[in-house]
Order: C-alpha cells, then sequence, then structure tokens
C-alpha cells in the first residue's frame, strides 16, 4: 500500500483499459446468465471463460485462499460471497464483483441484479429500489471525480443519493480502493461523508468506488466459510462497483463497456477516452 503509485502515467492508464474491458464482459456475461436454477458456481465458470478469452487472468483467484473468479453475494450477503452449488432462485438479490488481470494491470467491478418473480412483484420491486439506487450512488460517486479537487469530496455525492432514496443503509466496514498492479492499493475510497479531504484528485489517480448499500442496518459479520460478508440483521444488501481512471484530458470508466458515457450522461459529465 505505497504511496509512491498514486498517480499513474499515461502508459499505465493505457495499460488499465484492457483488463478493465475484460472485467467489464466478465459481468455482462453473469449478467445474461443469471436466471432461476442456474448455480453461483455456474456464473464463477462463465466469467473465468471470458477473462481467460480476452488474455486474461482472474484477479481474485491471487487472493491468498480464494479460488474463484468471483463473488457472488445473495439477499443479505453483501460482498464476499463464495460461489456455490446453490441455486439462483426467483426473486433473489445477487451481487457479483469481479476482476481480470492483464499485463500484470487489474481491473474491479461489481453489478447487482434482481431474479425476476412474477408471483412476488413487491419483493422484486423494493429489491429493485435497492440496486438501483446503489448504481445512482455510484454514477453520482463517479460524475462528482469529474469536478473534486479531492478524492473524500465523492463520498459525499454517494451519501446523498442514498439518503434521498430510501431508508438504506451505507456499509462502513468495507470501502473502495486505489487500483493498479496491485487489486487493492492505496488510497481508500470512501462511500460517505468524512473528515479530510483525502489525496488530490489529478490525472493518475485510478481508484475502485463501490457503495455497498443495505435495506436495513449496516452491522456486518463474516460467515462460517470465511469470506461472505452478512449484514445482522438479514437485511437485502447492493454493491456496484466501478474501476475509474483521472487522466489528462478526463475520467474514463475502465471497467463499463462506453467508458461510463451512458451512466454519467444524467450529470452533464462525458468522459474522454484514454489515449
Ligand atoms: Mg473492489
Amino acid at each position: 500500500m505505497a504511496r509512491r503509485g498514486l498517480y499513474k502515467s499515461s502508459a499505465d492508464l493505457r495499460a488499465m483499459v484492457h483488463p478493465g474491458r475484460a472485467t467489464a464482459a466478465s459481468l455482462a456475461a453473469v449478467r445474461s446468465a443469471a436466471k432461476p436454477g442456474v448455480t453461483t458456481l455456474e456464473l464463477d465458470a462463465i466469467a473465468e471463460a471470458v477473462i481467460r478469452a480476452a488474455g486474461g487472468v482472474p484477479n481474485f483467484m491471487k487472493e491468498p485462499g480464494y479460488r474463484h473468479t468471483i463473488c457472488a453475494s445473495v439477499n443479505d450477503a453483501v460482498v464476499h460471497g463464495v460461489p456455490s452449488g446453490r441455486s439462483l432462485q426467483a426473486g433473489d438479490i445477487l451481487s457479483i464483483d469481479s476482476g481480470a488481470e492483464i499485463d500484470g494491470w487489474n481491473g474491479d467491478a461489481a453489478i447487482t441484479i434482481v431474479v425476476p418473480d412474477l408471483s412476488r412483484p413487491e419483493l422484486v420491486t423494493s429489491r429493485q429500489k435497492l440496486a438501483d439506487a446503489t448504481e445512482r450512488s455510484l454514477w453520482a460517486g463517479i460524475a462528482a471525480l469529474a469536478t473534486a479537487t479531492h478524492l473524500n469530496h465523492i463520498g459525499a455525492a454517494i451519501e446523498d443519493v442514498i439518503r434521498s432514496a430510501g431508508p438504506y443503509g451505507i456499509i462502513e466496514d468495507y470501502v473502495g480502493h486505489g487500483i493498479g498492479r496491485s487489486m487493492h492499493e492505496d488510497p481508500p475510497v470512501f462511500n460517505y461523508r468524512v473528515r479530510g479531504n483525502g489525496p488530490a484528485v489529478k490525472p493518475g489517480l485510478v481508484v475502485a468506488i463501490e457503495p455497498m448499500v443495505t435495506a436495513g442496518d449496516i452491522a456486518t459479520h463474516v460467515l462460517d466459510d470465511e469470506w461472505t460478508i452478512v449484514t445482522d440483521d438479514g437485511g437485502d444488501a447492493a454493491h456496484w462497483e466501478h474501476s475509474v481512471a483521472v487522466h489528462d484530458r478526463g475520467l474514463w470508466v475502465l471497467t463499463a463497456d462506453d467508458g461510463g458515457v451512458a451512466g454519467l450522461a444524467p450529470f452533464g459529465v462525458a468522459p474522454v477516452p484514454i489515449r
């Protein structure tokens, strides 16, 4: 977690485009495959195949003791859910976190989806509301990064979206991070207001912004598998994440297919490709 690599070179940023794209592709494939009856281990295999076909390596496998490409966190699981033989059920809220390493550079991103359930429209609607609010807060945070002078200012933008969306909680036990040669680097990226400004936002800063939001209380604990983080109160959770690069001409969302064009449009921010 050396502070020395906080701002990356233009060549470094160019190198991070490829793992970002592979990470996005793995999540797109998982999204289309996530149907009732499919197991999270099957989703894991799909994500791994996509990353390897792109010439990448699943970087979560480099975490000591972790053997999978994705984390699959269902219902009350917030993050770090371990893929298993459990089948997806109609109505489940599922967060998928994935990451690729290519040529020694990393991407990291997460999406939350709600499996359709025609027999329980109210459950689906409330879970989708939670997922949508979390995604919107992520884009608000990324948009704030486009104009922020200091990194910690984006936490306020994320928090404001969540506070106005409903009686939700923002997880504080886990936060976002810098990303580059390692998946997890300095600086920490807070999803809520904190004291202090944090590092200056300037070209070369690359961060994984990842709000984790609960339908109830924010207290969590780790399951006996020593990975899965669940809410203490059993309430639902959602998690969205993108790896984002600040460069000398603007900002680019490395793990979005379109670099963030669609997600940032509502905020009047136009991402600029890295070249
Ligand atoms: Mg992350």
